[in-house]
Order: structure tokens, then C-alpha cells, then sequence
């Protein structure tokens, strides 16, 4: 049978426009999946991304521009869809919570769930904050305040459904102990155990006359459901958990990303809710790191140090900053943003380093009239060492480790490099020169597969030189 493999990001918040952390998130996603459509076929892979529109966040964004939240949505929605095609996002799938096969499958779950006896009503108070569209207990608050947002929550006390999220605990940990790679990196594992640990039925309804902004509860017109709990059903939705059964038992579990701070949702509540409508759970949890701004500090527009991906995209280009913080940053801690070690890793690995060997390599091919063919070596022992770099990558990718792979294909260049330095071709003629432009050609064409996860364009433009043999600058070097 052939393998099949789903990858999701989260659903950011449709009340903002993309950050750097949406783009971490959105670029790792869209590099595994080129890396598995291009090793299992593209029918294999299925690559989910889309937007979260319901909860009070968006209704009250939407109100202080004056407009309808449907509408804000739809502007915003082209906004999140040109920010994919700009960085070459190769979703398969755009999800929209303001659409009715959202709506339908969120209620779909909610009344699995409650054929299951996990839903309850009752009467709650407690301190909401907006900004995290959560209640929050009073030993989370610094100084009175979420510590996420620096803002006093409101305290509301509303008559709302509950789901038995805590009947799940020994089944998550069990799941957790059964499976210690869930997590990805595996130091999160500890902190997720003491998120399951802790967790109580949660709040998963919303009086309607509070937020208007939401899909109704199923058989009670007075209530809407949580945000959090609609959006997470998206997982599944999109597979067709509510109608396509084949399709879903194919794709379904799948390898899902978040941010750090989405952790407790995606690895313990988000299971929970897995757990009660007999779905299995997630396959992986890959969580990245957060990202600073370049003086270290946690972006924020009083200190002046926010970094935009799109500022970054006009810049620089697509490929040039999804290189940065796809084979540059850490794949999985905390890091800052810096546009000098943009620039000086780019020159290094980018314009050195790859176009480098593709201008040599290309410049004495064209000169001496030498016709290269792929898959063309003349010392298996170079093939032998070029494979294992590749197989190092490959292994890396596979590994869910895309900046230790992107290392492994810098090393394979250098080696190429180094091999032309080495043998020096420009002083050799005839059959000899051949031998070894065609092997560095060969090592070239794979450098090349294995960059188009993290560069799809410049990959793709580096295929065609070398295929039709022409001298082009693919990497200019950036000041
Ligand atoms: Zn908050």
C-alpha cells in the first residue's frame, strides 16, 4: 500500500494580517510537504493551511473598522491567500471557519461528543481574557493582568456547555507514555505531560448574546460554539470526517505544527477532543520555536523591533527569506530575526556556495562545447560520497529536522566545491575534463531536489540551467 501523509499548520487568528511566527509555521508545513509529494507522488500528500474568522477577536476587530465581520473575513482571507502564493505556499487546501462545510462538520463533532455524554451545561464565572479568547485562572494573571496581552480580563459569568475534557487525562498520558515522539522537539514532552495532568472540563460554548459572531450549538439557538473548539475540528473537517470516511481513514492522522504557545490546545485539549469522537490521535506535534525580534526582545510595536514577513518578501524575495527561516533558524527553539544574518548566510550557502559551483561548473561546460547528462558519473567513489550527504538530508527531512537537512546539502556543495578546487578541471582537456565537470554536474542536479523544499523557485530556475546548459546569476550576492 502506498503511504499516505497529512500535514496541517494551526489556524492563525483572521484579525491581522501574517507575522513572522505564522510564517515559520506556514514555510516548515510547505517544505515537508513539497519534500513527501516529491517522494510519494502528489496524490499521497495532502498539505492543509487556512484561517480562524469566528470569536470575539474577529467580531470586535472587525467592529472597530466599521465593518461587517463576513465581509472583514473576506478581505482578510485575500490577504492570508496572497501572502501563500507570495512565499509559494503549496496548500492543497485553504480553510475558511466562516464557511458552511466548516460549520457543518464543527457541529458535526460537538454532537459526536455529546452522544458520548462529554457535554454538560452549567453555570460559570470567570476572568475572560479577548485577546487569548479564554478564561484564565487567577494564578496565570501577572499583576492583575494576562500575562500575554498586559490587559485585565473581563470577569463574565454566563449558564455555558462544558466538555469532560479531564475524563481524558489517563488515556492522553497513557497515549503520551505509548508514544514519547508525539512531540517534536521532545523537550516539550514534560511540559505537555504537566498540561494534561492539570486539565478540567473546559468552557465550550458562548452565550449568543455575547458573541453573535459564531456557529450555533446544535439544538440550542441561545448559544455559540467556542471558538476554539469550532476551529480545532478543522483538522478533521477538511478530510471529510463528517462525509468522506474513505478519504479520511487514508489521511487521517496527520503531522500537525503549532507555536509554542499553542501547545496545550493542539497536544492536550485538541486530543481530548480526538479521544471523544473515537478518532485516533494526532501523529505528530511539531512545534517550532518563537521568534524575537533582533534585539532578543518579543516583537511588539511599542519597541519598535516587529519584523513583517511581507516587508521581508519586498526585501528580498521569497526564496531568500524562506531560506533564512527554513535553513538558518532553528527548526525548533526560540531565535531572533536578523536581517545581517540574512544577507551574510545567504552569500555564504546561497551565492558562494550553490551558485557558485552552478556559474563554474556551467562556465567550463559552455566553453569547452562539453555536453552534460544527469545521472552521468564516472567515480562511483564520488557518487558514493555525494549519496551519502544526500541520504544524511533525506534522513534529516524525514526526521522532521529541515535546518540539520538544509546543513547536509550546504556540506554537499562545499564537497563539490572543494572537488573542482581539487582536481582542477580549467587545466585539464578532453575526456579528462568531462569526467569531472560531469561528476560535479551530477552532485549539482542533487544539491538541487533536495533545496526545492526550502527554495521552490530558485530551485526550479537552477533545474532549468543546468538542464539547457546556460550561464545565468541565480544568486547575486546581497549587500
Ligand atoms: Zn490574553
Amino acid at each position: 500500500m502506498t503511504e499516505k501523509i497529512y500535514f496541517t499548520t494551526t489556524l492563525p487568528y483572521a484579525n491581522s494580517v501574517p507575522h513572522v511566527g505564522h510564517a515559520i509555521e506556514f514555510f516548515q508545513a510547505d517544505a515537508y510537504a513539497r519534500y513527501f509529494r516529491k517522494k510519494w507522488g502528489s496524490d499521497n500528500v495532502f498539505f492543509n493551511v487556512g484561517i480562524d474568522e469566528n470569536g470575539q477577536k474577529v467580531l470586535t476587530t472587525a467592529r472597530d473598522a466599521g465593518k461587517d465581520p463576513q465581509a472583514f473575513v473576506d478581505e482578510l482571507a485575500v490577504q492570508w491567500k496572497d501572502f501563500c502564493a507570495k512565499f509559494s505556499i503549496s496548500n492543497d487546501y485553504f480553510y475558511r471557519t466562516s464557511q458552511s462545510y466548516h460549520h457543518e462538520g464543527a457541529r458535526y463533532v460537538w454532537t459526536l461528543s455529546d452522544q458520548k455524554g462529554d457535554i454538560y451545561k452549567k453555570n460559570y464565572s470567570g476572568l475572560y481574557c479577548v485577546g487569548c479568547e479564554s478564561f484564565l485562572l487567577e494564578k496565570d494573571l501577572v499583576d492583575g493582568k494576562c500575562p500575554h496581552h498586559g490587559v485585565e480580563p473581563q470577569r463574565q459569568s454566563e449558564e455555558n456547555y462544558f466538555f469532560r475534557l479531564s475524563k481524558y487525562r489517563e488515556r492522553l498520558l497513557e497515549d503520551l507514555q505509548k508514544n514519547p515522539h508525539f512531540v517534536q522537539p521532545s523537550s516539550k514532552t514534560a511540559e505537555l505531560a504537566n498540561f494534561i495532568r492539570e486539565m478540567d472540563d473546559i468552557s465550550i460554548s458562548r452565550n449568543r448574546q455575547n458573541l453573535p459572531w459564531g456557529i450555533e450549538v446544535p439544538g440550542d439557538p441561545s448559544q455559540v460554539i467556542y471558538v476554539w473548539f469550532d476551529a480545532l475540528t478543522n483538522y478533521i473537517n477538511v478530510l471529510g470526517f463528517h462525509g468522506d470516511k474513505k478519504r479520511f481513514n487514508e489521511f487521517w492522522p496527520g503531522v500537525q505544527f503549532c507555536g509554542p504557545d499553542n501547545l496545550r490546545f493542539q497536544g492536550a485539549i485538541w486530543q481530548g477532543m480526538l479521544a471523544s469522537v473515537g478518532a485516533a490521535p494526532t501523529k505528530k506535534l511539531l512545534v517550532h520555536g518563537m521568534i524575537f525580534g533582533p534585539d532578543g526582545q518579543k516583537m511588539s510595536k511599542s519597541l519598535g523591533n516587529v519584523v513583517s514577513p511581507l516587508d521581508q518578501y519586498d526585501k528580498f524575495g521569497a526564496d531568500t527569506v524562506r531560506f533564512y527561516m527554513l535553513a538558518v533558524l532553528p527548526t525548533y527553539s526560540d531565535c531572533s530575526y536578523k536581517e545581517t544574518e540574512l544577507v551574510e548566510s545567504y552569500n555564504v550557502h546561497l551565492a558562494n556556495n550553490y551558485g557558485n559551483l552552478i556559474s563554474r561548473v556551467l562556465h567550463m561546460s559552455s566553453t569547452d562545447g562539453i555536453h552534460l547528462e544527469d545521472h552521468r558519473t564516472f567515480d562511483p567513489l564520488f557518487a558514493e560520497k555525494c549519496m551519502e550527504h544526500v541520504r544524511a538530508a533525506q534522513k534529516n527531512y524525514e526526521g522532521f529536522d529541515l535546518s540539520a537537512a538544509a546543513k547536509n546539502i550546504s556540506e554537499l556543495l562545499t564537497y563539490g566545491n572543494k572537488y573542482i578546487h581539487d582536481n582542477e578541471p580549467w587545466k585539464k582537456t578532453g575526456v579528462e575534463k568531462e569526467k569531472i565537470l560531469s561528476n560535479a554536474y551530477f552532485l549539482l542536479n542533487r544539491a538541487t531536489e533536495l533545496y526545492e523544499p526550502i527554495i521552490p523557485d530558485k530551485a526550479r530556475q537552477a533545474k532549468t540551467i543546468l538542464q539547457k546548459q546556460v550561464k545565468e546569476i541565480l544568486f547575486p550576492r546581497l549587500k
